[in-house]
């Protein structure tokens, strides 16, 4: 960790803060489990563009892409 990212030798966070920085956790985390899904659906050498409706499908097991 940087030096100048510690501030406090013990930080406290109201919990109104905590929840807010839980919630962002959560949206973050969600964001990239769906990066790394969609990634191995691109093809970047034929510059196709992706139906997410396919890889939804194909997640759901009724397609195989
Ligand atoms: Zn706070």
């Amino acid at each position: 960790m940087p030096p100048n990212v510690v501030v406090s030798e013990e930080p406290v966070m109201c919990t109104n803060c905590a929840e807010i920085i839980q919630n962002s956790f959560e949206f973050k985390s969600t964001c990239l489990y769906t990066h790394n899904y969609i990634v191995p659906f691109v093809n970047e050498k034929e510059n196709s563009k992706l139906d997410l409706r396919e890889i939804y499908l194909c997640k759901k097991g009724t397609r195989r892409y």
